[in-house]
């Protein structure tokens, strides 16, 4: 196949699980045409939060997945498809209303049915959707989720996390046994287990040890596996130390990183593909009943312009597409257009938004001092508004700024006294790894100083400040509100005056960045 673009093949020694040759695969063994050997191709995505491709539509999405899973399939009849974690939020399409309600994921899941999804791993980002959104997702599914280390939490008691249909609750597997059988009748007990990081917890989940939990679910499974699989969301240390305590594992299929990765421990292989699926791995996975050998062949493989777009799977797509095109006309009448080209990557991921200062954010911030009508001097943007959680490279359309910052909200200029400047950028300090950490322009912090224009911030001075209108709700950082005596002025914009790009701070980035 054409598609082949970078290429790791590891031999895996044998693999002997006690146990593990169950009375089917006995009696199938006696067959004389059963050559005992069975072939299973496993298609790997992971943190995936867009239906359509991205950097301009020209890399990942569903359909160009789809289509290829189809030309898979027919080279591999025994074949499934995974998705480790992190796909029903953050996204746009997310956010808006559709018959009545928020979206929040519903998108992602019509589009995974469409395109015949086998199983998922629960990432971090599902559990940002509220609970009652969520259990709406798992019940419009029709894939499997394993929940290894997940319990739902129930007043003071807690229950495994469940789909209901037929009027039923059923509860969701801790683990699975994938049963396939080929041509000649070779059968092969694929065994998965998951394991779910507890990054931004939310109070409706009980996460347990993702590292004990699953070392259980290795256990039950093992007598019933030929061979053991795990679908995770975790960081790659832990993945890497899951695979270094348990070497009868062949292969770690993991998310949460958004980047590339291939590694091997022992005899285990660790495998993510890139966010948003720009590649998928395909693992080849093949198995040999009598000396219980298993061979893993793994390709990472690039979802270009190369790769074809599935009819179905884009008639669907587009039918959110089109929900999406007509909320974001109402603010900017045209969201392809192509408004700046990042040579270098602006990074929107969480792991740098709410640490430090980011590109992007950076960005975002000079944009809002530049919509300024009085002269500011700074800008700050709250990183908590920045949801896309992956980086913008290349041409950047109106439509990418919406999905970094798909809650919009005004530009307000903000006279204040220089001690209340100081306090917000002492909070902001105090709050890395929230969304209140700032992100800013006209500031610099040398040691332990603020700085304006190379003088530290005099308490008693008045400064002009461009933020978003979000920010002085002290949502975020709570003495940061309208009452605040520190405060001398606020101007806002006119709502009337609708060529004001303060009134949306995605329109203000956006003309911003035209002018770049
Ligand atoms: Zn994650």
């Amino acid at each position: 196949m054409s598609y082949l673009s970078r290429s790791f093949i590891f031999s895996i020694l044998v693999l002997l699980i006690a146990s593990c040759a169950s009375t089917k695969t006995v009696n199938s063994l006696q067959q004389s045409k059963d050559d005992g050997k069975i072939q299973v191709a496993i298609l790997q995505m992971n943190d995936v939060y867009e239906i359509s491709g991205v950097d301009g539509g020209k890399v990942g999405g569903l359909a160009r997945v789809a289509h290829f899973y189809k030309e898979l399939k027919q080279k591999y009849p025994q074949s499934m498809m995974v998705l480790a974690g992190d796909f029903l939020n953050p996204s746009l399409i997310g956010t808006m209303r559709y018959e009545g309600d928020r979206i929040r994921g519903r998108q992602m899941v019509e589009v995974l049915n469409s395109i015949n999804l086998d199983v998922v791993a629960f990432g971090n980002h599902e559990f940002d959707v509220p609970e009652v959104d969520l259990q709406k997702r798992i019940n419009e599914s029709n894939f499997d989720w394993l929940a290894t280390n997940l319990a739902q939490i129930c007043g003071n008691k807690e229950y495994p996390f469940y789909k209901e249909f037929e009027g039923k609750k059923h509860f969701l597997p801790e683990s699975k046994v994938y049963k396939f059988t080929d041509s000649d009748g070779t059968t092969l007990n694929l065994g998965m287990f998951s394991a779910t990081i507890n990054s931004n917890p939310v109070d409706y989940v009980h996460y347990l040890n993702p590292d004990s939990c699953a070392s259980v679910e290795i256990m039950e499974l093992k007598p019933q596996s030929d061979v053991l699989i795990g679908l995770t969301h975790l960081t790659i240390t832990e993945d890497l130390d899951l695979a270094k305590k348990h070497p009868e594992v062949a292969l770690i299929m993991g998310g949460h990183e958004h980047d590339h990765n291939y590694q091997k421990v022992g005899k285990t292989i660790v495998a993510k593909a890139d966010a948003n699926a720009k590649s998928v791995y395909v693992h080849i996975l093949s198995f040999d009943h009598s000396n219980k050998t298993t061979t893993l062949e793994s390709d990472l493989v690039y979802m270009d312009e190369k790769i074809g777009l599935d009819v179905e799977a884009t008639k669907v797509i587009q039918k959110w597409n089109s929900i999406l095109d007509s909320e974001i006309k109402k603010v900017f009448p045209e969201p392809y257009e192509i408004v700046f080209h990042a040579a270098q990557a602006l990074d929107g991921k969480e792991i740098t938004t709410r640490h430090k200062p980011s590109n992007m954010g950076i960005l975002f911030a000079q944009s809002v001092k530049n919509a300024s009508k009085n002269n500011a001097q700074i800008g700050l943007i709250n990183s908590g508004s920045i949801r896309i959680d992956d980086e913008l490279q290349g041409d950047i359309l109106a439509l990418d700024i919406f999905r970094a910052l798909p809650f919009g909200g005004a530009i307000y200029d903000v006279k204040m006294k220089g001690s209340l400047l100081l306090g917000i950028m002492r909070y902001s300090e105090k709050s890395k790894g929230l969304g209140a950490y700032l992100q800013y322009t006209g500031l610099e912090k040398k040691e332990d100083n603020w700085m304006i224009d190379g003088q530290p911030i005099d308490p008693e001075k008045h400064y002009m400040i461009a933020m978003t209108d979000f920010l002085l709700r002290g949502l975020d950082i709570p003495f940061l509100n309208e009452q605040n005596e520190g405060i001398l002025a606020i101007y806002k914009p006119n709502a009337e005056d609708v060529a004001d790009n303060r009134l949306d701070v995605r329109r203000a980035i956006i003309e911003y960045l035209k002018t770049l």
